[in-house]
């Protein structure tokens, strides 16, 4: 499996289950709330709300398998919307003449506010998560805030307190985390980058960029561990290239490798895989053409011989071919395609031997 599928199932998984816990949680909250006296309609229904959000963003995670990051943002968006009604409908009230204290009546919504940005935190890009940190504490930590300064009697009370630390010293590091998230995420990416050009200079082979060796041999192995139906291995050695070393030096003697690799990758199909195989030898791993075993071998002969390369001429290759099946070992399969191509070689080159 692909490692961005891997880090994307990772991170629906994490997602279904902070759905999942606000989904219940929301729950509790809103049976708990009946046991109070006189409730205010809205912290009756805000528990439910969230209770449906939650559950809304766990299905639609579970169904858009790939847009889990669009549904945390579109959740934290609804829940800096509920925030926000909260401070629309409570500070008024707590502002009007005879009207209840604000450490009475509103919901205990705060500690939402930090989960908020910790979901944002974690799944969401920094910058994004910062931006919607600083909108949900501008729409309900800034006015409750300032609403317990004006009002020293609440903020006297251990609510009143309560709401001043989680709006002020509670929020004030978390979003702190988000430069080190930044820092943290910039050297994972710069890690992965590198891993990424470590594997390709552990696999190819610099001058043609094809497989090199080490890379073929383990594609063979995974190849054999599941093969249903047969495939083939060719390998082939281009004819007399030293003379061509000798005659036109070796900078031509590269072009024309470069040049073989590209004629004999046209003559592929899709899954058909192609390697340096050593100095100037080649190896094709292929399906088995249905038509008869040795059309693709002679397809790429063909597309060698059959036109001249710039600076050198004619040049031409011999060809090895063995079917490759499950119970073979890779060892075996060589040995058999390179007794073959021994034997083109034998018998006047330019030709295609089946082992
Ligand atoms: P044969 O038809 O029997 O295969 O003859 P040959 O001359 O092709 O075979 P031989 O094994 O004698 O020579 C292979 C030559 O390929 C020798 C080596 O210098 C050359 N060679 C190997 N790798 C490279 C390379 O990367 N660049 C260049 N220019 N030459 C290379
Ligand atoms: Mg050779
Ligand atoms: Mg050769």
């Amino acid at each position: 499996m692909q490692e961005r599928d891997l880090r994307q199932r990772f991170t629906r998984r994490l997602a279904m289950g902070v759905f999942s816990v606000a989904a219940i949680g929301a729950a509790l909250l809103g049976v708990l709330h009946r046991t109070e006296a006189h409730p205010h309609p809205l912290s009756l229904l805000m528990p439910w709300v969230l209770f449906g959000l939650a559950s809304g963003a766990l299905l639609a995670t579970w169904l858009l398998r790939t847009r889990t990051r669009l549904v945390v943002y579109l959740f934290i968006i609804a829940m800096i919307g509920l925030l926000a009604l909260s401070a629309i409908v409570f500070l008024p009230l707590a502002n009007s003449p005879d009207g209840p204290r604000l450490t009475e009546v509103f919901p205990p919504a705060l500690p939402g506010l930090i989960s908020m940005n910790l979901i944002a935190i974690a799944f969401l890009p920094p910058r994004l998560a910062l931006r919607l940190g600083a909108l949900s504490w501008l729409v309900v930590g800034l006015p409750v805030m300032i609403h317990l300064l004006l009002h020293p009697a609440e903020l006297a009370t251990a609510r009143g307190q309560e709401m001043m630390l989680l709006i002020g010293p509670t929020m004030a590091p978390i979003l702190g985390l988000i430069p080190y998230q930044q820092e943290v995420a910039r050297r994972l990416t710069d890690l992965r980058r590198n891993e990424l050009l470590a594997r390709t200079l552990a696999d190819r082979d610099p001058l043609t960029d094809l497989y090199n060796r080490r890379a073929f041999e383990n594609l063979l192995i995974d190849r054999l561990a599941e093969a249903r139906s047969g495939m083939q291995l060719i390998l082939f050695d281009i004819d007399h290239f030293k003379r061509i070393n000798d005659s036109h030096g070796h900078g031509v003697g590269g072009q024309v490798l470069v040049a073989v690799a590209a004629r004999a990758a046209s003559a592929l199909s899709r899954g058909d895989h192609l390697a340096r195989w050593g100095g100037e030898e080649f190896a094709v791993l292929a399906r088995i053409p249905l038509d008869q075993p040795l059309a693709l071998a002679e397809r790429i002969r063909a597309t060698i011989a059959d036109s001249p390369f710039d600076s050198v001429g004619k040049v031409s290759a011999s060809f090895g071919v063995t079917a490759v099946h499950a119970s073979d070992t890779p060892q075996a399969a060589f040995e058999r395609a390179d007794q073959a191509l021994y034997r083109a070689k034998e018998s006047g080159r330019d030709r295609v031997v089946l082992a």
